[in-house]
C-alpha cells in the first residue's frame, strides 16, 4: 500500500485520508509540532496541505525527503509578491499591484492604482486578515510597519467571486472541477454553489488560465485559483497549491471528488474525469456548536472536523446536492431554521444563486 504523508493536520488533512482509503493509499496527516518524527521511507510521497510552514524538525524531515511533491511551489506561492510576479510572468489577469517597500508613498498607489487600494501581508493572511484598505476619500496612508511585508493591489469592482479547482498527475493529464461562485463575508468564505449554467461559457477561459499554471509549474495534485468576475473577464485573486473549501462540494457531488484527485495525482494512480451529480451547495460552519438535527434535514450531508468551536472557526460544512426538485430550497430553508440568525443572508444568498 502506498503511503503518502501530509504536511498538517487540520480538517484538508482528515478529508485527504478519508478520501484515500477506497484506493488503498495510506494518508497520514503529520503534526507539524510533534516531538515524534514521521518514519518515512524512500518510495513514500509528501504533500501538504497548507502553504507555508514554520521550520520544526517534522517539517525539515518532511521537507528533505525527494518525493515532497510540489516543494519549490509551496514557497513561491505563500509568498503574494512571487505569486503576482508569477502570474504576470505567465500573462494571468491580476488586479495591479506594487510592492509596500521603504519609499512608496499612498499618493502614488492612488495615482498608479485608483482610489481604493488593498494591501495584503506578503505572506501569512487567510480568511481575509492581514489586509489592510488604503482609501484615497479618507486620505489614507501606509502605515509603518506595512513596509516591506506587503503587496498593494488596485480594489476590484468585481460582480462577483468564483473559484476553480483543476488536477494534473505527472505526465501533464489534467481534468477541471466547474467554476464555483463563491461568496467571502467580512474575508471568509461561507458558501458555494456549482455548477451554473450562466458561469458555462467563462468555463473554457477559466481552464485555460489554471491550465497555464499547472503547466507552467510542472504541478503535481490539486490548485486552487479564486478569481474575481468582472462582465465577460476573470481575474485572478489568488492561488492555493492544496485542495480548497472552495471545492468541498466535490465530495458529495463528484464522482471524484478534490481529495480523491489530489491522493490519486501524487501517489500515481490514474486520474478519471470527474463526473459532477448535480446543482451542489455547499455551506461553511463557522463557530456553530455542532447540533445532530442537522443529519435530519432531507439532502443534507453534514461534515465536521471534529475541532473545538471558537468564534467565527471554520468547524464543518454542509453540502447539498439538487437532483432537480424543490427538496434542495425546502433542505435549505430547515437549515436556516437551525443555524445562527446572521446565516439567514448567506442561505438567501445561496437560494438566490441556485436559481440563478
Ligand atoms: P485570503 O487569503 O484571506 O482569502 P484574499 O486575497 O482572497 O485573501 O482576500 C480575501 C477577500 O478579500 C477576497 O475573497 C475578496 O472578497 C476581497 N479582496 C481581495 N482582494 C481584493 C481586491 N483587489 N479588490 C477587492 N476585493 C478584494
Ligand atoms: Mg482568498
Amino acid at each position: 500500500m502506498s503511503k503518502v504523508w501530509v504536511l498538517g493536520h487540520g480538517q484538508l488533512g482528515a478529508m485527504l485520508q478519508h478520501a484515500a482509503m477506497p484506493l488503498s493509499v495510506e494518508v497520514i496527516p503529520v503534526d507539524i509540532d510533534s516531538e515524534q518524527l514521521p518514519d518515512l521511507q524512500a518510495d513514500d510521497v509528501v504533500t501538504a496541505e497548507r502553504e507555508q510552514w514554520p521550520t520544526t524538525p517534522v517539517t525539515e524531515k518532511l521537507a528533505k525527503h525527494p518525493n515532497f511533491i510540489n516543494l519549490d511551489v509551496f514557497g513561491r506561492l505563500a509568498d503574494r509578491l512571487t505569486q503576482k510576479q508569477l502570474l504576470d510572468d505567465l500573462g494571468l489577469a491580476t488586479s495591479p499591484w506594487k510592492l509596500v517597500d521603504d519609499t512608496l508613498a499612498a499618493e502614488q498607489v492612488y495615482a498608479e492604482l485608483g482610489e481604493r487600494a488593498l494591501m495584503k501581508r506578503r505572506t501569512g493572511g487567510y480568511d481575509g486578515r492581514g489586509q489592510f484598505w488604503l482609501k484615497q476619500s479618507e486620505n489614507t496612508q501606509i502605515p509603518d510597519d506595512w513596509r516591506n511585508e506587503a503587496i498593494v493591489e488596485q480594489g476590484i469592482n468585481f460582480d462577483e467571486e468564483m473559484a476553480i479547482v483543476g488536477v494534473r498527475d505527472r505526465e501533464g493529464k489534467k481534468f477541471f472541477y466547474p467554476l464555483t461562485l463563491t461568496l467571502q463575508l467580512n474575508g471568509v468564505l461561507t458558501a458555494s454553489v456549482a455548477p451554473l449554467a450562466r458561469l458555462d461559457k467563462l468555463q473554457p477561459k477559466a481552464e485555460a488560465m489554471l491550465g497555464k499554471l499547472l503547466d507552467g509549474l510542472d504541478y503535481v495534485g490539486v490548485m486552487a485559483m479564486e478569481c474575481f468576475r468582472v462582465g465577460d473577464e476573470l481575474i485572478v485573486n489568488e492561488l492555493a497549491p492544496r485542495v480548497h473549501n472552495t471545492a468541498h462540494w466535490t465530495q458529495a457531488g463528484a464522482s471524484v471528488s478534490q481529495f480523491e484527485s489530489h491522493i490519486r495525482a501524487v501517489a500515481g494512480v490514474p486520474l478519471a474525469k470527474p463526473q459532477v451529480k448535480g446543482l451542489n451547495v455547499m455551506i461553511n460552519l463557522l463557530g456553530t456548536p455542532h447540533d445532530e438535527r442537522w443529519w435530519a434535514i432531507s439532502g443534507a450531508e453534514p461534515y465536521w472536523y471534529g475541532k473545538e468551536v471558537r468564534e467565527g472557526r471554520k468547524v464543518g460544512h454542509i453540502t447539498f446536492t439538487h437532483s432537480g426538485d424543490k427538496k434542495l430550497i425546502q433542505g435549505l430553508d430547515e437549515l436556516k431554521a437551525l443555524l445562527p440568525e446572521r446565516y439567514e443572508e448567506v442561505i438567501d444568498w445561496v437560494e438566490t444563486a441556485v436559481q440563478s
